[in-house]
């Protein structure tokens, strides 16, 4: 029996990474094994022309899927790229291809062996964010080697809409695939954060991910269903499962359309509470996308894309540049810019990062800010500056004691003084928060709620931190469901605290925007929830759907749950009142 029939008729279980539901041919994207061509006793010059020719034809078609990625996916989304572009110029990889050929050997093998040198050293490496670059000089390795070998770039093509199978996909695979005939994602390997499933929501179309090599031995053309909501595909479907999932996918569709038509109104429940739906963005171009899905302003500006992919870092106009395109088109709407949270899981080449153990209980975010004063100072003069005739507001990032919190807004402090005499205007009300996403202040909640103007939830930390499962370690995901009591309860006390002195709550992290939370947060009182922008229009219309007292009796029964999976079946078997 050949595996292909194996699994025929079959349901594979995965992991949701991008919602939405799909069915079409499969179209399998099969490795080609490279031969790696070895010689030595070669002229060293010629070798090097050759391997300088390769890299350059490679970068030139980096640039083109970046600026392809950049205008249907955006900015942040084609940010891989540049990191891909300087692996090309990496001055350690070169010099150990630049020996072996000063020895005679051949480019193709040169670069091969010192490609495959640093991915396997990253490999070793105990962060997994670190380990997963691999995967990215691989890719860009790969791409000067086809140069090298004259294979062209390798790609799938797509004679009709498909649904893309592989065992991973690498940016720079996905980018090179006509997106108007993919109807989905599905890969073998991969977990919730992989390069797949940030580009398969950026694009709209579902994604499952970590379905297992048998996936791999599907037949091109065979009949696949996507539920990327569910995480599960089927595999040559029979008539009526067919039929069924048609059904549900036009009713979703049909809802999509309707909930799209209301997105620019407000979220008011049926008994008349109004909760700002506000939008998560990354670069300068998603404020209008935010805007165009109905985001009432931004919630969460995160300004870590001013320093990623860079050799030295921002300058005060480059970031007064950035947030003033983004104040321009939010015009009076409410604008929070979080201060730089690199570190963890966001490398900056220039910070000098020393590699740590525990990198996500390291030195990043506020930690870095309050130790780089000088570098913090560049960023709060900015951001100042961009103030004047805007609702800018400004949050600290992994505030967990309150000395950081006081520290911080002593710099800003400082940073005022300076641009105002400096001659610069600053606006004279400008609300100061912070994030709550450790534990000890979602704790100490009511000692911080006196020192601010308002908390922002931040989840996806929250939750990692509380459950002790790394957010970016697929092999502990299982645990790190925000929908978990342990992290609802905190949610409730943060938010009732906060009420009690007077600063107002939101959530900006995955949980404001995932739709069997919606009722659970109307139900703690969140006041604010700030999500990814496609994420908006069905998120108001559940927030619609509920009253504020219909939601507190469910989160009040959802809080005595002993798991997050409880949770969500208690919200999914409770219809709206
Ligand atoms: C969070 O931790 O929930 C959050 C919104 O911040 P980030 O995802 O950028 O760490
Ligand atoms: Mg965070």
């Amino acid at each position: 029996m050949s595996s292909s029939r194996e699994i025929r008729s079959r349901t594979l279980t995965g992991i949701a990474a991008a919602q939405g539901l799909a069915a079409g041919p499969a179209a399998v994207w099969r490795e080609q094994a490279v031969t790696i061509p070895r010689g030595t006793g070669r002229q060293p010059a010629t070798e090097t022309a050759r391997l300088t020719a390769a890299r350059a034809a490679a970068r030139n078609e980096i640039r083109a899927l970046r600026a392809k990625v950049a205008a249907e996916a955006g900015q942040a989304e084609a940010a891989i790229f540049d990191a891909h572009e300087m692996f090309i110029d990496d001055a350690a990889l070169l010099r150990k291809a630049q020996q072996a050929i000063d020895r005679g050997v051949n480019a193709e093998a040169a670069w091969a062996d010192a490609i495959e040198f640093f991915a396997s050293q990253l490999e070793q490496l105990p962060d997994p964010t670190l380990q997963a670059r691999a995967a990215d000089v691989r890719d860009v390795g790969g791409r000067v080697l086809d140069h090298l070998v004259g294979r062209g770039a390798a790609g799938l093509r797509l004679d009709e809409p498909s649904v893309v199978i592989s065992r991973d996909l690498a940016p720079s695979q996905i980018a090179s695939l006509p997106v108007a005939r993919v109807l989905a994602f599905c890969t073998a390997e991969g977990g919730p954060t992989s390069h797949t499933a940030i580009l398969a929501k950026a694009w709209g179309k579902p994604a499952v991910v970590g379905l297992g090599t048998a996936v791999l031995e599907l037949r091109d053309g065979t009949a696949v269903l996507v539920d990327g909501t569910r995480g599960e595909i089927v595999i040559d479907p029979d008539e009526q499962t067919t039929r069924e999932f048609s059904q549900r996918r036009g009713a979703a569709e049909r809802q999509a359309a309707t909930e799209r038509g209301a997105a620019g109104d407000p979220a008011i429940t049926r008994d008349h509470r109004r909760v700002e739906v506000v939008a998560n963005i990354g670069a300068v171009e998603e404020a209008a996308v935010a805007l165009q899905h109905g985001a009432e302003g931004i919630g969460l500006l995160r300004t870590e894309f001013l320093y990623l992919s860079r050799r030295t870092a921002p300058t005060e106009d480059e970031h007064l540049a950035a947030y003033e395109a983004i104040l321009r088109v939010m015009a009076s709407r409410p604008v929070i810019a979080r201060t730089m949270d690199i570190g963890g899981d966001k490398p900056a080449p220039y910070l000098d990062l020393p590699k740590e153990a525990n990198p996500f209980l390291g030195w990043r975010a506020i930690r870095i800010s309050l130790q780089r004063p000088e570098l913090f100072a560049v960023q709060l003069r900015a951001l100042l500056r961009a103030s004047p005739g805007h609702d800018l507001r400004i949050m600290f990032p992994m505030i967990a004691s309150i000395d950081e919190l006081r520290a911080a807004k002593a710099e800003l402090e400082r940073a005022r003084r300076a641009v105002t005499s400096a001659g610069h205007p600053v606006a004279a009300r400008l609300q100061v928060g912070m994030m709550v996403e450790v534990p000890s202040a979602a704790v100490l909640a009511d000692q911080f709620a006196r020192e601010t103007d308002f908390f922002s939830i931040g989840t996806n930390d929250l939750t990692q931190y509380t459950m002790a499962a790394d957010r970016t370690n697929e092999r502990v995901a299982h645990l790190g469901d925000a929908c978990h009591p342990a992290v609802l309860r905190q949610i409730g006390s943060v938010v009732q605290a906060a009420h009690r002195v007077g600063p107002w709550v939101g959530v900006c992290g995955e949980l404001a925007g995932d739709p069997d939370a919606v009722p659970l947060l109307l139900g703690l009182d969140l006041d604010e929830l700030s999500m990814a922008p496609a994420a908006i229009p069905a998120v108001k219309a559940i927030i619609r759907r509920w009253s504020g007292a219909g939601a507190k009796r469910l989160v009040a029964k959802a809080l005595d749950l002993d798991s997050a999976s409880a949770v969500r079946n208690l919200v999914r078997a409770t219809a709206p009142a």
